[in-house]
């Protein structure tokens, strides 16, 4: 007996091993438990072994076998190799496939196979959904969302046919017996038959109309990137002031026409998982798309139905946004997209099959020669993290913002897809039931809950609630941890955990923090100097009040006098209000974030006060730097904390005396590259530490990113980065997990 672990089902491997099986001359059967594929092989001895080679080195592209126990056993004589039906027993589970984009064997069918001539479902055992419609597990099609489709007698011949591409391909469908599309027109019309829909749909699109198109995981709204008016329309009604939309192209080389693409990029918007990869523009694009950032986020065609839209339309891209509200969650059902979308959309095109888990686009960019993963979702979820740890029956909530969780399952970590912000109540409500169907799926029971050290994130107040035991991380630690879980490492190491916001043991809001610590506890060795955080959560909205809060550093109550320039278009009576709140500490928290001084310094440089979308300051800031180079850096000092004074006040004086935007922001950025590195090299000093683990959103900067990590090597260190978990506060959870495991094999919960 064989049990093959890993990644083994809904990707064609029992056809496969049926194949090999056959000609190896091997007798017996292959089936999928729920938690590995068990293989009952007979013959001879040196048959055997090749059948056991072969299964290594031949497996399916998108296999992953983590492991293959071979065991002897008594029995009878074994009838011709088959396929045997799932049984559904065991305990643990096995990997669930994520969503794959279609396979080019498949686009060639689309265009030759007779009962499959422009069938937008087109898949087969390599590609197409499989987490999107998946209920249950044994990954079986009456645990999928496909059930309630009947295949026709041509497509129960291929799905029983051991030797076809489709074989236990379990969304195989066909003109004749699958799903369909339907285009709703806002007024009650209905086109139907995929050509008329086609035609109507790209005619539409051309002229400028908005239209909600059902994708794998969720609906997209999609328009025409080459004019205002959709886009003017779409913004408004997404309620979505600034944030940049992504755009798919019709191929790679549409998309070069616009953005430069080096061979790993290349290779990640041609991948299985097909994300949004945020790529450096060649030519601008109407503001509109992207409110004039030199970024955007593209993708290519992943569904059959994309790549025959395209062959239609006579424009190269589309934008596809995410078919939400503001920050709800991404619509999922015919109903409410119809309901939803009234206003924003001419039009809804949907189909008949469910999508039963929700998973935005994956959000991905490549950093000095390295994929990092920005939002972690479809084509990447539900793939477990290995580590080393035992992580069974931890549930980590995650944070507030970018919520994702994670489930333990033995030594696996299953990270949730992105849930977005649980501030609001269908986000919250996503993420409950999320939760459960993950827990059930994984047949997890809960024993301990990891949770932020923030009281009053509704993750926090969750976990409090489920009556469990329940082990609080801190923030900054839980990004550090994150990554040591993701590189598999419990040591201690340096960590430099430098992001937004999250609640420090002090009471202060922390975010540019040196730590020192493992995967129990942490150290905190030293910050960025506190400063004011006027306005609590107004202040990541309106950059402004940091660049006072900073001023205020420096010059204390006269700051709005004598630096009363730097705030044109602030309304004077809020800045006196601020000044005023700081003088008399009236409601003002005190902040290390290293996040908020990037505001900070964004408004300071005129570039930015008031943000029309999440870290856009920054962003903006970031786009003057010239990655390239390094800069002689601003003064700054450490003592008890990081004192970044000198800096601002020399910020200021290069303001005042007209030193161009994109030098000042090359300089501040080096200023933190050097902050980073000596601040480590202090560490290393007194603690002989040489490992440094660099996390928190602030990585999403790709100088930041790129520089620090080249500095500290070239400084010694070893140096540890995320690539398939986010950085940002989507990685939080996997950090928790691993925090709660660590405490508790070493008795500390
Ligand atoms: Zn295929
Ligand atoms: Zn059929």
């Amino acid at each position: 007996m064989l049990h093959i672990h890993g990644l083994v089902q809904g990707i064609g491997f029992r056809p496969f091993i049926y194949k090999i099986a056959l000609n190896s001359c091997i007798k017996g059967y292959v089936q999928n438990l729920s938690d590995c594929v068990v293989i009952a092989a007979q013959g001879k001895d040196e048959d055997i072994s090749i059948f056991i080679e072969r299964i290594r080195s031949e497996a399916p592209v998108l296999a992953r076998i983590e492991e293959i126990t071979v065991q002897e056993v008594e029995s009878e004589e074994l009838g011709e190799f088959s396929i045997r039906e799932s049984e559904d027993y065991t305990e643990s589970v096995t990997d669930i496939s994520p969503d794959i984009a279609v396979c080019e064997l498949c686009l060639k069918d689309l265009k030759e196979q007779p009962h499959r001539v422009d069938y937008p479902f087109v898949n087969c055992t390599f590609c197409g959904p499989r987490f999107s419609i998946i209920k249950g597990v044994p990954y079986d099609r009456p645990k999928t969302t496909m059930a309630p489709f009947r295949m026709c007698p041509k497509c129960a011949e291929e799905y029983a046919d051991p030797s076809d591409r489709r074989f236990h391909a379990q969304p195989l469908a066909c003109n004749s017996c699958g799903p369909s599309y339907t285009l709703c027109m806002m007024d009650g019309k209905e086109i139907t038959g995929i050509n008329e829909i086609l035609e109507a749909t790209a005619k539409m699109l051309e002229k400028g109309s908005v239209v909600a198109v059902k994708g794998i995981g969720g609906f997209h709204l999609a328009c025409n990137p080459f004019m205002e008016e959709p886009l003017r329309k779409l913004r408004s009604g997404k309620r979505r002031d600034g944030k940049p939309f992504a755009l798919m192209f019709c191929d790679l080389e549409a998309l070069k026409e616009y953005a430069f693409v080096d061979e790993e990029e290349e290779k990640l918007l041609l991948s299985a998982v097909s994300p949004i990869v945020l790529l450096k523009l060649c030519r601008k694009m109407l503001p509109g798309v992207n409110s004039g950032l030199n970024t955007i986020g593209a993708m290519l065609p992943y569904m059959p139905f994309h790549y025959m839209l395209f062959e239609r339309l006579d424009i190269t891209a589309l934008v596809m946004t995410s078919g939400n509200i503001s920050e709800e969650p991404v619509v999922i059902s015919n109903s409410e997209a119809l309901e939803t979308f009234r206003g924003i959309a001419d039009a809804v095109l949907c189909y008949n099959r469910d999508i039963y888990n929700r998973v935005d686009d994956s959000v991905t960019a490549v950093y000095a020669g390295q994929v990092v993963t920005l939002r972690r979702s479809r084509g990447l979820v539900p793939s477990p993290v290995n580590l080393s740890q035992d992580v069974d029956g931890i549930v980590a909530v995650g944070a507030e913002l970018k919520n994702c969780f994670a489930v333990g399952k033995g030594n696996k970590a299953i990270l949730s897809q992105h849930i977005g912000d649980l501030k609001n109540a269908e986000t919250l409500s996503f993420f409950e039931e999320s939760l459960e169907r993950f827990r059930s799926i994984y047949r997890v029971d809960p024993v301990l809950f990891a949770c932020d050290k923030h009281p009053d994130y509704l993750s926090s107040i969750f976990a409090h609630k489920s009556g469990l035991p329940v082990t609080e991380v801190q923030h900054h630690h839980a990004h550090i941890a994150s990554c040591l879980a993701e590189h598999n490492i419990d040591r201690e190491v340096i960590g430099v955990s430098f992001d937004g916001v999250g609640l420090g043991d002090d009471g202060a809001v922390w975010g540019g923090e040196f730590l020192v610590c493992d995967l129990v506890q942490y150290r905190r060795f030293t910050h960025l100097r506190y400063v004011n955080l006027p306005g609590g959560d107004r202040a990541s909205v309106e950059p402004w009040r940091m660049a006072a809060a900073y001023l205020y550093d420096i010059a204390g109550e006269v700051f709005s006098r004598e630096y009363g320039q730097f705030f044109k278009g602030v309304d004077p009576q809020m800045l006196e209000a601020v000044g005023f709140a700081m003088k008399r500490k009236i409601g003002c928290l005190l902040t290390s974030s290293a996040g908020r001084l990037f505001d900070a310094v964004s408004a300071l440089a005129g570039i930015c006060s008031f943000n029309s979308f999440e870290a856009e300051a920054a962003m903006r800031l970031e786009g003057y730097c010239d990655e390239e180079k390094r800069m002689n850096p601003y003064d700054w000092e450490l003592r008890e904390s990081i004192d970044i004074r000198p800096a601002v006040r020399k910020i200021c004086e290069d303001v005042f005396s007209g030193v161009p935007v994109p030098e000042i922001s090359g300089r501040f950025h080096s200023t933190i590259i050097d902050i980073i590195e000596k601040t480590c090299l202090e560490i290393r000093r007194k603690t002989g530490l040489d490992s440094v683990v660099l996390s928190g959103g602030c990585f999403q900067n790709r100088f930041i990113f790129r520089w620090a990590k080249e500095q500290l090597k070239k400084a010694g260190f070893t140096v540890y980065t995320h690539s398939l978990i986010p950085c940002n506060d989507g990685g939080i959870a996997l950090g928790q997990l691993a925090v709660a495991a660590g405490r508790r094999s070493r008795q500390c919960v």
